[in-house]
C-alpha cells in the first residue's frame, strides 16, 4: 500500500516525460485502453498520520480524472465492452473502464454523483466478508492501532519488534516497516499479529468494516444503478497465492455465488485482492478462467493491448493514487509511456 519501488520508478518517469514532451510522441505505448483502479472517494480530512492515503481520492479529483479521460479522447466503457473491444483487436478510439475495489460506503455517497454527472459506467468489486462484516480490513486495523499506540512491541514468529510510535513520523515509520514485514510472510501470521496490536490498542475490526463498507442493502442500492456492474473480490480478501488451491477455489466460487444470490445478477468479473505478483499468479489466472470469469484484474500497472485478449484473467490496471492527485500525472499516465519504461517495452506482464 505504500509507494513501492515500482511506483517510485513511475513517479521518476513523470518528470522526464513531462520535461521532454516525449510522451506526446509515444502513442505506441498507450495501447487500446486502460482499466483504472480506485478505492475510497471521500473528502480529505487532514491528519499527520495517513499511511493509506494512496487508497483515497477526493470527489473533486475523481471529477478531474473523468474530465481528463474525455478530453484525451477516451471512451468510458463497461468491463463487458472493454473485453469485447480487446477480443475485437482493440482498434478504434482508446477506452477506459473504471473499477472500484472492496465496496466502500463512500463510493455510493461521493463517487456515484460524480459518475452520474459524466454518465460513466463503472464496476464495483465486492468482498462478501466486508459486506457481512466477517472479514477484516487489516491494513486499516494496523493504521488505527498505530494511531492509538505510543510504542509498538510485537513478537512475530520469534522475532521481537520494538518501535517508538509517539510522533507522526515515528508512526509512519512503524507502519511502513510492520506493513512490509508482515505482508511478506504467511497471511495467518500477519492477521494474528495485527489482531494482537488491535486488541492492545482497543481497535474493533468489525466496527471498521461496519463504518467503511456497504452492507447488502447498500450494495443492492448501488447495483440497481444502470451505470453499475458488480464484480467479485473474494470472501475474505486474502492474498490468494499464499494459500492452497482448494482455499482459492472456494474464495472465488463461493463469493461469486453469494454475490449473485444477494444482487440477483450474474457476476463475471473478478479482482484479485491485493493483486500484486505475491497475491495472484499463473495458478490464480488459470483458476479464474476455469471458473468462467470473463475478466480478472490484478494491481500490476499497465495499459491494455490487443494481446491481452489472450490473458483476460491477468489484466493490469492503472491505480489512481491519492498521493498524486494532479491532472498532469493522469495525462502522462494515460499515454502509457511510464509503463512502457517500467515494463521495459513488454506489453503484457502475466507471469
Ligand atoms: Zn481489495
Amino acid at each position: 500500500m505504500r509507494a513501492s519501488v515500482k511506483e517510485k520508478a513511475i513517479a521518476a518517469g513523470f518528470a522526464m516525460f513531462r520535461a521532454t514532451g516525449v510522451h506526446k510522441l509515444a502513442k505506441f505505448a498507450r495501447g487500446s485502453g486502460v482499466i483504472l483502479m480506485f478505492h475510497h472517494v471521500r473528502p480529505w480530512v487532514e491528519r499527520d498520520f495517513a499511511p493509506n492515503r494512496l487508497l483515497e481520492i477526493t470527489p473533486e479529483f475523481l471529477d478531474t480524472v473523468l474530465e481528463t479521460l474525455r478530453s484525451e479522447g477516451f471512451d468510458i466503457v463497461t468491463l463487458d465492452e472493454a473485453v469485447r473491444r480487446l477480443a475485437g483487436g482493440g482498434e478504434g478510439p482508446p477506452f477506459a473502464a473504471l473499477t472500484f475495489d472492496d465496496g466502500y460506503r463512500d463510493n455510493l455517497e461521493h463517487a456515484l454523483p460524480v459518475l452520474h454527472r459524466h454518465e460513466a459506467p463503472f464496476t464495483l468489486y465486492v468482498a462478501t466478508g466486508f459486506a457481512d462484516r466477517s472479514a477484516r480490513l487489516w491494513w486499516v486495523e494496523l493504521e488505527e492501532a498505530i494511531r492509538r499506540l505510543d510504542r509498538i512491541e510485537l513478537d512475530v514468529d520469534g522475532l521481537k519488534l520494538a518501535m517508538p510510535a509517539a510522533t507522526g513520523d515515528e508512526k509512519a515509520a512503524a507502519y511502513r516497516s510492520l506493513y512490509w514485514a508482515l505482508r511478506s510472510g504467511p497471511e495467518g501470521d500477519m492477521l494474528a499479529a495485527i489482531a494482537t496490536l488491535a486488541k492492545r490498542a482497543g481497535v474493533d475490526g468489525g466496527a471498521i468494516a461496519e463504518e467503511l463498507c456497504l452492507d447488502w442493502d447498500g450494495l443492492r442500492e448501488i447495483a440497481a444503478d444502470p451505470l453499475c456492474t458488480i464484480g467479485v473480490h473474494t470472501l475474505t480478501h486474502p492474498m490468494l497465492a499464499k494459500h492452497d488451491v482448494e482455499f482459492v477455489r472456494r474464495e472465488l466460487a463461493q463469493s461469486r455465488a453469494i454475490i449473485e444470490r444477494e444482487i440477483g445478477r450474474p457476476a463475471v468479473h473478478l479482482a484479485y485482492p491485493v493483486g500484486d505478483a505475491t497475491s495472484a499468479g499463473p495458478r490464480e489466472f488459470a483458476l479464474a478462467e476455469e471458473l468462467g470469469f470473463k475478466s480478472a484484474v490484478t494491481t500490476r500497472p499497465g495499459m491494455l493491448f490487443a494481446d491481452h485478449a489472450n490473458h483476460l484473467t491477468a489484466l493490469p490496471r492503472l491505480s489512481i493514487n491519492g498521493n498524486w492527485q494532479d491532472r498532469t500525472f493522469i495525462e502522462v499516465l494515460l499515454t502509457g509511456a511510464p509503463f512502457a519504461l517500467w515494463n521495459r517495452g513488454r506489453r503484457t506482464n502475466v507471469g
